[in-house]
């Protein structure tokens, strides 16, 4: 059984061609599953009986099962996506004034092993599959629609995960439920590059979602190689989770940084920006008390961005149980801010949401069940 939340465009224009369909077959079905949200043939009254009576036998739609959903008291709601085993991933809504935003996960655990990330801590399960990806969008635009909610519901707005002021010259159609994306749930997307870019376009097209590439936003740790390939493959909107302006910090804190240091990750950030839908990289930053969060590591931070357009999102370290980390004082975050901010940097805090059900971020922790051994060779990375 084919399950067409598994294809974009092209995907779903070829396997219309293989049942003897035209192209314009693949479009009509791709809005009903993503803009009317169907799951049914039967509701699909405008292909030949014929047709869906073919579909009926070969073919499904299968978004992942949701096992629990939590709302928290700023509004921010959080599913757990059953994705077998005794496995589960998270997905988490947040809204604001003008937008909804939706945090996607894209891995079942994460190989990356960052020492301030509850993911990480659970190590690697497996990937995520576009279906996987793409329903939680999916998912979560039909529960909204369902319940009437959405842009009607949003409330004050409080800090967003990424900077998207520039949101003033992009308005979200009025009818949009979720108006923004942004791949920062459990997972490394880039680990994850084919079904993360499959389930990219699909955000992206008119015949699904039709989301601006400035509103959907892709985070990684900084996998050199994948960020390059998604330049040229699907330019969205970059961040970059930096977290240290060295590389002794940095390899402690990301490991990954020992096979792409911190001057091939500038130079990689640089080179994205010829192709991005944005101005600028948003660099993540976590403000981890007494590790990273010194005025002279915001210093040497501004010396070692100096030649990438940019804008920082400085995020307090959220805890999580059997992690050592604190956050930084709320002066030691105020010095920091103002260091950058000296410098002519755009540097905002990251207001916490919906961290009363463990919503923010590096707290989804969902359920996996290691299946690595978490060190550094064994991590593959897609090239
Ligand atoms: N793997 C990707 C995307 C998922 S993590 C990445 O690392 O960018 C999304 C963001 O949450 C990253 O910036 C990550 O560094 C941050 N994060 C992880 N653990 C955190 C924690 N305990 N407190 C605050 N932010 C955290
Ligand atoms: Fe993986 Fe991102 Fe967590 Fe690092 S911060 S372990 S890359 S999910």
């Amino acid at each position: 059984m084919q399950n067409l939340l598994d294809f974009d465009l092209a995907g779903l224009t070829g396997y219309f061609a293989s049942l003897g369909e035209k192209p314009f077959r693949a479009r009509q079905v791709a809005r009903w599953i993503h803009q009317s949200g169907a799951a049914d043939f039967a509701c699909m009254t405008d292909l030949a009986k014929t047709l869906r009576e073919k579909l009926l036998q070969q073919a499904a739609i299968v978004p992942p099962r949701m096992m629990a959903e939590q709302t928290a008291s700023d509004g921010t709601r959080k599913w757990l996506l059953d994705v077998g085993g005794k496995n589960g991933v998270e997905t988490v809504y947040i809204p604001e004034t003008n937008r909804g935003t939706l945090c996607i996960s894209t891995q079942v655990g994460c190989a990356l092993d960052c020492s301030f990330c509850s993911t990480g801590k659970q190590g690697f399960n497996r990937n995520l599959s576009v279906a996987e990806i793409i329903g939680q969008l999916w998912w979560v635009n039909h529960v909204l629609r369902e319940s009437g909610e959405g842009i009607r519901t949003r409330q004050t707005d409080a800090g967003c995960l990424v900077d998207t002021d520039s949101d003033h010259d992009d308005p979200a159609p009025p009818d949009r439920i979720v108006t923004n994306v942004v791949m920062m749930g459990m997972g490394e997307p880039l680990a994850n590059y084919d079904n993360t870019i499959t389930a990219l376009r699909l955000m992206l097209d008119d015949n699904a979602y039709g989301l601006s590439r400035r509103r959907v936003t892709v985070s990684t740790s900084g996998l050199v190689p994948a960020m390059d390939r998604l330049a040229e493959d699907c330019p969205v909107a970059l961040a970059v989770s930096l977290h240290a302006p060295n590389d002794q910090l940095r390899d402690q804190l990301v490991p990954i940084n020992r096979k792409y240091p911190l001057a091939d990750l500038m130079a990689a950030c640089q080179r994205y920006l010829d192709h991005a839908p944005r101005d600028f990289i948003t660099f993540e930053y976590i403000l981890i008390d007494g590790v990273n969060d010194r005025v002279e590591h915001a210093r040497e931070l501004v010396r070692l961005t100096r030649d990438v357009p940019c804008k920082f999102n400085l995020i307090p370290f959220n805890p999580f149980p059997g992690s050592d980390y604190r956050r930084s004082s709320p002066e030691s975050q105020r010095a920091f801010r103002e260091t950058l901010a000296e410098a002519g940097l755009v540097a905002t805090t990251r207001k916490t949401r919906g961290d009363d059900i463990d919503a923010a971020c590096g707290q989804l922790a969902g359920r996996v069940q290691d299946k690595t051994r978490r060190t550094l060779h064994r991590i593959e990375v897609n090239r």
